[in-house]
């Protein structure tokens, strides 16, 4: 089967390592609003998260960034911050040695005019990571947010040097109404089998991929069944944030009112099928009432085996 997913970083590369033991064609359209240029290199946190993991590079323990890196530049750069003022614009944001390569490589290709979804390609011919990874679009975008004082930061400054602990006013991917899917990407979607929303987040990572002008209407359009995993249980997220982002858009932090916020597709949403936690089972009596078809299995992905096993749940609910 061709299996499609809209994948963020962590959360949809676990999903993904489970979803390619099952043996399907996938494609995997990955969020590039996280991208932010730092030091001059143009970095892609989500892809490459994709990549790295897929192809058996992630650090285990952090989750991104490469296994055996080593900080031997940034740790030099802040030997300059110490001396230099001017020389830390984006210090929380660290660059592993390694990992660096990757976006020299990614910086010189596209300043010499390659697109991103070639770019992407590339480096994927190295990591194998056994499925096509498209970025949602090759047109630059960035994923920026406001803060309750009215400034603006770029999501990464949020994230990670404000821990997402200053409420977000909005949050909006900039040069999205320009935008065009990457070549491939509606594509993948109108010709899937199987549409699949993992677990990643619904704000920044899919809910950004959707606000490309032509991806969500390729998803209503499809006559592949969508169906998601919800990356919420028991009213927290599993890992990170997600809770800030959703306060932000105005959507409860629950398994139930994130699958309310994709909709169903009966309802004009997007959706034809819903994993919960087994926890909300509530959430999944509910929505069935409501018409959408959600079934509450594990959806704890800690280790490969229950994440295949979830996987295999979003199959046997499409089918
Ligand atoms: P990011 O780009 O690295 O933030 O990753 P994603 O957007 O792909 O995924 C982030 C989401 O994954 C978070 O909202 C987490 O709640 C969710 N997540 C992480 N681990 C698990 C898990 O084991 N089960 C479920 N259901 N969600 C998870
Ligand atoms: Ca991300």
């Amino acid at each position: 089967m061709r299996i499609t997913v809209l994948a963020g970083g962590i959360g949809g590369s676990r999903f993904l390592l489970g979803l390619r033991e099952l043996g399907h064609d996938i494609t995997v359209i990955g969020n590039t609003g996280d991208d932010v240029t730092v030091w001059g290199l143009r970095v892609c946190p989500d892809l490459d998260t994709v990549m790295y993991t897929l192809g058996g590079g992630i650090s285990a323990e952090r989750g991104w960034g490469r296994e055996g890196e080593t900080f031997r530049v940034r740790d030099e750069l802040n030997t300059y911050a110490g001396t230099v003022v001017a020389a830390d614009p984006t210090g929380w944001f660290g660059l592993g040695d390694l990992d660096i390569a990757t976006h020299l490589l990614r910086t010189q290709w596209l300043r010499d005019g390659v697109p991103l979804s070639e770019v992407t390609r590339r480096l994927c011919d190295r990591w194998a990571p056994g499925v096509v990874l498209l970025p949602m679009t090759d047109d630059p975008v960035e994923t920026h947010v406001t803060l309750a004082d009215g400034q603006t930061v770029h999501f990464q400054e949020w994230w990670i040097r404000l821990r997402a602990e200053t409420p977000a006013q909005r949050i909006e991917l900039t040069g999205a109404s320009t935008a065009a899917p990457a070549p491939g990407v509606v594509e993948a979607i109108t010709n899937a089998d199987i549409v699949v929303l993992p677990p990643s987040n619904p704000v920044v990572s899919i809910g950004t991929i959707l606000s490309v002008p032509g991806i969500s209407e390729a998803l209503r359009d499809t006559g592949a069944p969508v169906i998601g995993l919800s990356p919420i249980i028991g009213g927290a997220p599993v890992r990170g944030m997600a809770d800030a982002c959703l306060t932000a858009i105005g959507v409860e932090t629950s398994a139930y009112a994130v699958a309310r916020h994709y909709g169903a597709r009966t309802h004009g949403g997007l959706l034809d099928g819903w994993l919960v936690d087994e926890t909300d089972k509530e959430a999944a009596d509910r929505l069935n009432e409501e018409g959408l078809a959600t079934r509450a299995v594990p959806l704890l992905m800690t280790d490969l085996d229950a994440t295949v096993g979830m996987a295999r749940e979003a199959l046997d609910l499409a089918g």
